[in-house]
């Protein structure tokens, strides 16, 4: 066996099967905060936390806080990784994937959705009025139109001239960095200890026509389990998928993981069994009941950002990877 995949089997407790937590090397970083608290990943981030949280003040509703919240993101044209003005896929199309999840456990999704700016509003009609829990493509639209939202052309002309640029060598390789991601997971912990979350994007710049990522499925982009705690994601979604990455993270805090706990050993995961994940990204960010949270990222460069009562700013996430690639 390698030095290396020896010393991270170790890591993951010889089998990699979920254990005991252990006192992490980062322990002493996991952070309690008093609540209301809202969390969401990236610089968009902090803007849509803003309006959540003016939401949540006027409403007391925290469903409704996160769902405005992330509309922020989606609905900003300079935001090239989410909603209106979201990247294409490599055939030019703007697809959608969203998911919202309530303090009852209740989820409504949305994949592969076009024409319509705020997937995110979508998702919580289709958890409300439907006996499903994802609505896709074709279907997704027709269900969106017939409940009144507005066909609208996504491509803007900044992303079109991306597009095109992209076409002048069209790598198809799916490159995760800085430049064709960015996912927007939203997760908040009103004052009496219920949660909300939401998660939406344009997925992966150029990816294949169809593609869906990890945002829209439930236990992989977004979890919530109002007993314990929830997680989002962000990264490269076909990583998170297979390791049902969030319900997995938010499992391991019903077994007595910090949120920093478990975001970490979810990364140590996924470096252990997936063997390129040092050629891309994927963060997680977590929150338990009693308001404590944690981040954590394959390479450096994962951002959140964070708003309670006395404090809104950016975070940076902790990583696993030293050697730092310009990409990321
Ligand atoms: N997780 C998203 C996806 O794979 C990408 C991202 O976070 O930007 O679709």
């Amino acid at each position: 066996m390698k030095r290396k995949t020896f010393l991270q089997r170790i890591a993951l407790g010889g089998t990699g099967m979920l254990l005991a937590p252990k006192l992490m090397a980062t322990d002493s970083f996991q952070t309690v905060s008093r609540k209301p608290l809202i969390l969401s990943t990236w610089d968009h981030g902090f803007v849509s936390n803003e309006q959540a949280w003016n939401t949540l003040m006027t409403t007391n509703n925290m469903l409704d806080a996160v769902e405005q919240g992330v509309r922020v993101a989606e609905s900003d044209p300079k935001v090239s990784s989410v909603g209106y003005g979201g990247l294409p896929d490599r055939d030019g199309n703007v697809t959608l994937d969203a998911c919202i999840m309530d303090s009852n456990g209740n989820a409504g999704a949305v994949s592969y959705l076009q024409y319509i700016k705020n997937p995110i509003s979508v998702a919580r009609q289709v958890m409300e009025k439907t006996p499903h829990i994802m609505l896709s493509g074709e279907g997704a639209l027709q269900f969106a139109l017939n409940n009144g939202f507005k066909k609208e052309d996504l491509l803007t002309p900044e992303a079109l001239k991306r597009w095109e640029k992209w076409r002048e060598t069209s790598d198809y390789k799916p490159v995760i960095n800085i430049e064709n991601h960015d996912t927007i997971g939203m997760l908040g912990l009103d004052e009496n200890g219920n949660l909300a979350a939401a998660c939406t994007t344009s997925g992966l710049a150029w990816k294949m026509h169809g593609r869906v990522g990890d945002s829209p499925i439930v236990g992989a982009g977004l979890y919530l389990d109002n007993e314990v705690g929830a997680a989002t994601a962000t990264g490269k979604g076909e990583a998170v998928i297979k390791e049902a990455g969030t319900a997995i993270i938010v499992e391991m805090m019903r077994h007595g993981y910090t949120p920093q706990q478990a975001c970490e050993e979810m990364v140590q995961r996924i470096v252990a069994k997936q063997k390129d994940a040092e050629d891309f990204q994927v963060g997680f960010l977590a929150i338990n009941k009693e308001g404590q949270y944690g981040a954590y990222a394959l390479h450096k460069g994962f951002r959140y950002a964070y708003h309670s009562e006395a404090v809104k700013e950016m975070k940076d996430s902790r990583h696993h990877f030293a050697d730092v690639k310009d990409t990321y």
